[in-house]
């Protein structure tokens, strides 16, 4: 859920010391696509920016690849990496029916946009940075973003707390405010078939999802995510991650937990779980990602 907001500031500007310039008057426009979590009413009258709109598909591919890089190396710095486990899948904006996934057996924080590879649908490497990349994890994920057009983008982490509570075979409960975000897209695939290697297991992965669902606690393995952007597919990951830490820490005291209610779940998922705002929840890790590498993670392709 977001609105376009548009707001017209006038700001008065002094003529400089010295000089007979008088006061002037100008007037800066803000249009914004705000989430509705922060609408501009709720940030000072000044709308925050949003998903942005590109005409150039060349141009959005370079700017999905840098989100990509990006997303990658806040996965790192949180400890999700696990050998060569883990991927995350971005659909092409120039050609739809393929995509851009993760060079295999390279640490998620060295990644830079140009190390990204373009794979067509049978998981063949067509272009980018042309090296292996896991079969397995991608055509888990081909499965699913061909049964749903609406995901340009799915990750997927052996991060600790996912795979502990993953043991359990149970979807997380709402334990808090943050937690609501998952009202209504959580599935649990209670599936185990090995290492994901065929593409029925895919199908299967697919059909768990259905038509709404967004967040995957994969049995005995670990969590899955999906979403219109990198950025709220990663940002979905890390926040179920955060969740299944902290239902661990509650189980793990035996006292009786209080769960959020139904009504009020389902009000803070309305508000907080559009794309918009689960694109913008994940800005700060993102752009603390772009300060630390100080530009290496742009370099385009
Ligand atoms: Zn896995």
């Amino acid at each position: 859920m977001s609105s376009t907001t548009t707001t017209t500031t006038q700001i008065a500007i002094e003529g400089s010391p010295g000089t007979k310039q008088p006061k002037q008057t100008t007037e800066i426009t803000h249009t914004s696509n705000s989430p509705a979590g922060l609408s501009a009413c709720g940030t000072g009258g000044y709308p925050i920016p949003g998903i942005p709109k590109f005409n150039d598909p060349f141009k959005k591919r370079q700017w999905q690849l840098e989100h990509m890089a990006g997303a990658f190396r806040v996965f790192a710095r949180k400890g999700y990496t696990e050998g060569s486990a883990g991927h995350i899948s971005v659909r092409d904006p120039v050609d739809p029916n393929t995509f851009w996934i993760n060079p295999l057996g390279v640490h998620f924080g060295m990644l830079k946009a140009s190390d990204m590879v373009h794979v067509n649908e049978e998981g063949q490497v067509i272009g980018g940075n042309k090296v292996a990349v896991n079969a397995a994890g991608f055509m888990s994920r081909s499965a699913i973003h061909k049964a749903r057009p609406d995901i340009n983008a799915a990750c997927h982490a052996h991060s600790p707390a996912g795979k502990a509570w993953s043991t359990f075979g149970r979807p997380v409960e709402i334990l808090n405010q943050d937690s609501c975000i998952f009202v209504g897209i959580q599935r649990v695939y209670n599936t185990f078939g090995g290492v994901v290697l065929e593409k029925e297991e895919g199908e299967r992965l697919a059909e768990t999802l259905g038509q709404d669902g967004r967040v995957a606690i994969l049995q005995n393995h670990g969590l899955l995510t999906a979403g219109s952007t990198v950025d709220e597919a990663a940002y979905l990951l890390t926040s179920l991650e955060r969740t299944c830490e902290v239902q661990l820490m509650v189980e793990s005291t035996g006292i009786p937990k209080i769960i959020v209610g139904d009504k009020e779940a389902e009000y803070t998922a309305k508000v907080n779980a559009d794309p918009e705002t689960l694109y913008y929840e994940f800005q700060p890790d993102f752009e603390y990602e772009i300060w630390k590498s100080r530009g290496e993670l742009s370099k385009g392709i």
